[in-house]
């Protein structure tokens, strides 16, 4: 049995009550069968295995105000409804848009359907103000009983699916988190001990920097479950960018002390304004362009470079590296993609730069990409200064 928690939102007795009569077991039904004058209605009362396979819990509320409360109510008392079925117009209390808006503030995580009877609602903007709208249908009214169903047992699925998915790679990222600190620490412990031939300097500094890289794997996927489930959260400080550069730029100079044949230089102008940022985000960001610039540049030069210009503080990643292809550059945001054919060797995920485009999203600011396959690649970033 899979056990599903539901609630109805409509300020109208009548529809509420046609919700609960489908959840009737198969015996009532039979009996209203009978009496059912269309065919289409007996055919949509039938039920089915699947069906009979479903626990639904049920509750209802009259309006939007009674249907966030519940919401609130099932999360504190750690029993979150799944899905919600609100209705678009409840006079004179708040809508369903607004009232979807309310139920995914509090949870992020719930599949929300909103019924209507309306064609001519602004999608993009109720899409906009509620947020998630891979988790919003729009369903019109009138409806069989067997559509609500197949829309139940599909949302239900896709609900415990993504459910599985998240813990999944938070306890594996978890679970790698710890011995992963141990091998960086414990290799940065050797290398500072002075009694190692340089074949054993070598090797450890070898352990230490992969550690780094996987530590920052381990990250990326923690950071894109916070992005899937909508707990990414940026909190804005007005601050002067340059320190949370410098800081990052410094942590990948050991890096690249390591491979021959790059230079890595760090460029970067004191400005007098000030920027919006998340410093942590921000860092993140910048560490994960300087990784792929250090990924995918085998000889030449890495060079980090920022500056203001007209009021805007830009920040510019350049590298002689192996460049990508003019046709695949706008895809290269999107997760878990990868140029494949020029790296088969290269670590990656292909997580990074979607949590970059996240990150720079957030701030309000702008990322272009400049490439030339063979040639290398500049990512440049444009934030808005503050006086
Ligand atoms: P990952 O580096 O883990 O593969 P990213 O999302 O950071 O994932 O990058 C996506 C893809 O974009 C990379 O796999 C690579 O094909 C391409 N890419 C990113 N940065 C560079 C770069 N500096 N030079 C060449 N290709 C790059």
């Amino acid at each position: 049995m899979k056990s599903v928690n539901i609630i109805f939102i409509d300020d109208e007795p009548e529809i509420l009550a046609a919700y609960e009569n489908m959840f009737k077991k198969k015996k009532t039904l039979g009996k209203l069968d009978k009496f059912a004058k269309v065919k289409k209605e007996k055919v949509a009362n039938k039920s089915s295995k699947l069906w009979d396979s479903f626990d639904c819990k049920i509750q209802f509320a009259s309006n939007g105000l009674e249907g966030v409360a519940k919401v609130e109510k099932s999360l504190e008392e750690k029993s979150p409804f799944q899905i919600a079925f609100i209705d678009m117009r409840m006079p004179p209390g708040i809508n369903g848009a607004e009232t979807a808006k309310r139920i995914r503030e509090l949870d992020s995580n719930i599949e929300i359907v909103l019924i209507t009877a309306y064609s001519d609602l602004n999608l993009d903007e109720i899409n906009e103000n509620v947020g998630r709208p891979d988790k919003l249908i729009y369903f019109k009214k009138p409806f069989y009983n067997e559509e609500i169903r197949q829309i139940i047992m599909n949302l239900s699925s896709k609900y415990e699916n993504e459910r599985i998915k998240e813990s999944f790679i938070s306890n594996v990222s978890h679970e790698l988190r710890t011995p992963l600190a141990s091998i960086s620490g414990f290799a940065s412990f050797l290398k500072s001990s002075d009694n190692l031939t340089a074949d054993q300097e070598e090797y450890v500094s070898i352990i230490k920097d992969n550690s780094v890289l996987m530590e920052q794997l381990v990250d990326e996927l923690l950071t894109s479950v916070q992005m899937m489930n909508g707990k990414f959260k940026i909190e804005l400080i007005k601050q002067n960018p340059v320190p949370i550069i410098e800081s990052a730029a410094k942590s990948m100079i050991p890096l690249f002390q390591n491979i021959k044949e790059v230079d890595f230089e760090v460029d970067l102008e004191k400005v007098e304004l000030n920027v919006m940022l998340d410093a942590t985000k921000i860092r993140q960001a910048i560490l994960n362009i300087l990784t792929n610039a250090m990924k995918f540049t085998k000889k030449g030069k890495v060079r980090i470079h920022c500056f203001s210009e007209n009021g805007d503080f830009y920040l510019k990643v350049s590298d002689t590296g192996i460049g990508i292809p003019q046709d695949k550059v706008k895809l290269i945001f999107d997760r878990f993609s990868r140029i494949e054919d020029n790296h088969h060797s290269i670590p990656g995920l292909g997580l990074g730069l979607s949590i970059v485009k996240e990150i720079v999203y957030h701030h309000n600011a702008d990322i272009m990409v400049e490439s030339e396959l063979g040639k290398g690649s500049t990512f440049t970033m444009r934030f808005k200064g503050i006086a």
